[in-house]
């Protein structure tokens, strides 16, 4: 296990911790392509080196980081830590002295494992530096060619063989119910021994929703009135078994906006979680199926209503490039694929809106604001409400430590980042926070209670949903927990 607590102390002097006037002494310009290379061979990379020549960190894309630092004050870690090497400019220069021979080393992984993969870094970037490729190369590669330890392992192994597969999720639902409703969890967590004995176990207990009633979807909603377009709809891993509600409101909207809605049941997991943690073959295999899935749905758009999933599911042409049967077939998937907000400007309300008299605070999930650059379409949406109050979050750009799985591989920081975006939410005096992603809404509501500040919790899509229905506001009310 990955054990962040190290990188607490700033420039600890390690053969990696360089810091920025080093980089500049290493890095001699030249050019390829309009890329600054350094000092970095364009062949493979050095023999004995992190990488090997299986898609390694880019070159030239590295070479594009002129060190400037405008991206350090909205990386987490950084702003967390103040350390060099767990900034996006460290990380790149770690990427680039591996392709010069360094090897792969605990320490290396060590930074890299704890870049949260939030990609403020890219938005803040004038060089346009390709962040988001780069941590993904780079990933591949120290998930293929790094042995870590045997408790990591497992725990990764936990995650992966659950979160993923639908059915599996579906079946851990009734058991964490009934948990739930008997009050079990809340006696475990007031012992403390699960936090005590695996802090990672608590923290992936401790971030479970309040479940409700299944709510299954069926294959066809016919549109509600003349038929504008046929969407297909993903219902999602984690959006599928812990918020149902939210796939409900999705079909809601979609059929009340005039769009009939496809849900192939042969739909599974995107490969999101894969591809953000460098099981590549794995997020391959998933997108692959989901290709299929949609194929013959004859839908023009895909809808997802989770940022994490849609920001990979934009990215399947790259991710099944080298695939001669998928390569078209995934570019054209990609293509179709909307968030929901998007697909709803595009499409233009015809549903009327009713009152919501309260004030809601916006959080831009990392995944839709930064890797998809989707941050008015939301902000349109809430703001047509009549009645509705939208606030402005502070630090909006720093992530809120959810980060797919990484707060569950790296509680403490998450829990940090959590607790920072917790008390930004508080200050705006908001009832209810909105955000689009199944991981925030987790993260952030378990950082709400810790501060003790109740709040209403909802996505984008329910809000929309319970105005269009002419819902209360009070629907929104915070649940409290005994
Ligand atoms: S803002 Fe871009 S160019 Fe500047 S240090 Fe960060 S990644 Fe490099
Ligand atoms: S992706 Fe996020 S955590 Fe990683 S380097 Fe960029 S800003 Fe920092």
């Amino acid at each position: 296990m990955t054990d962040t607590s190290q990188h607490r102390d700033a420039g600890s002097g390690s053969s990696t911790g360089g810091t920025l006037g080093e980089m500049g002494a290493v890095v001699e310009p030249s050019t390829r392509d309009g890329h600054d290379a350094g000092a970095i061979d364009w062949g493979t990379p050095a023999p004995g080196g992190a990488f090997d020549d299986q898609s390694p960190p880019d070159a030239a894309l590295i070479g594009d980081c002129v060190h400037c630092g405008f991206c350090l004050p909205t990386c987490p870690t950084y702003v967390l830590w103040g350390e060099e090497m767990d900034s996006p400019r460290g990380r790149i220069y770690l990427m680039k002295e591996g392709l010069e021979g360094e090897p792969m080393n605990d320490e290396l992984v060590s930074h890299i494992d704890a870049c949260l993969g939030c990609m403020a870094c890219v938005t803040a970037c004038p060089s346009g530096v390709q962040y988001d490729t780069l941590i993904e190369q780079t990933r591949n590669q120290v998930e293929r060619r790094h042995q870590r330890s045997a408790s990591d392992r497992a725990l990764r192994g936990l995650i992966f063989s659950l979160f993923p597969h639908p059915q599996r999720l579906k079946l851990v639902r009734g058991p964490l119910r009934l948990v739930q409703r008997t009050g079990l969890d809340r006696a475990l967590r007031r012992t403390g021994l699960l936090e005590r004995l695996a802090p990672q176990l608590a923290a992936m207990e401790g971030l479970a929703p309040k479940l409700g009633a299944p709510q299954p979807l069926p294959e066809y909603i016919r549109a509600t009135g003349e038929r504008r377009m046929t969407v297909g709809m993903l219902v999602g891993c984690v959006q599928g078994a812990f918020f149902p509600g939210v796939n409900s409101a999705t079909a809601r909207v979609l059929r009340a906006e005039g769009c009939d809605v496809v849900v192939p049941a042969s739909q599974g997991c995107c490969g999101a979680l894969s591809a953000h943690n460098g099981r590549e073959p794995e997020a391959q295999d998933f997108a692959r199926r989901l290709v299929d899935a949609f194929e013959d749905s004859g839908v023009e758009r895909v809808v997802v209503n989770a940022a994490g999933c849609g920001s990979t599911m934009k990215e399947y042409a790259a991710l099944l490039a080298d695939d001669p049967a998928y390569a078209e077939r995934a570019a054209g998937f990609a293509e179709r694929v909307r968030d929901v907000s998007e697909i709803l400007v595009e499409l233009g309300p015809v549903a009327p809106r009713h009152p919501l008299e309260m004030t809601v605070a916006y959080h831009d999930a990392c995944h839709l604001a930064h890797a998809q650059g989707v941050r008015s379409e939301p902000r349109q949406l809430l703001d047509a409400i009549p009645g509705l109050e939208l606030k402005e979050i502070a630090e909006a750009e720093i992530c809120c430590g959810s980060a797919g799985i990484y707060n569950i591989l790296n509680p403490e920081p998450a829990r940090e980042l959590g607790d920072r975006k917790a008390a930004n939410i508080v200050r705006t005096g908001a009832q209810v926070l909105v955000t689009a992603n199944p991981g925030c809404l987790m993260q952030v509501t378990s950082a709400i209670e810790r501060a003790g500040h109740p709040m209403g919790m909802a996505h984008t899509i329910e809000v929309l949903d319970a105005s269009i229905q002419g819902a209360p506001a009070s629907v929104f009310a915070p649940t409290t927990t005994p």
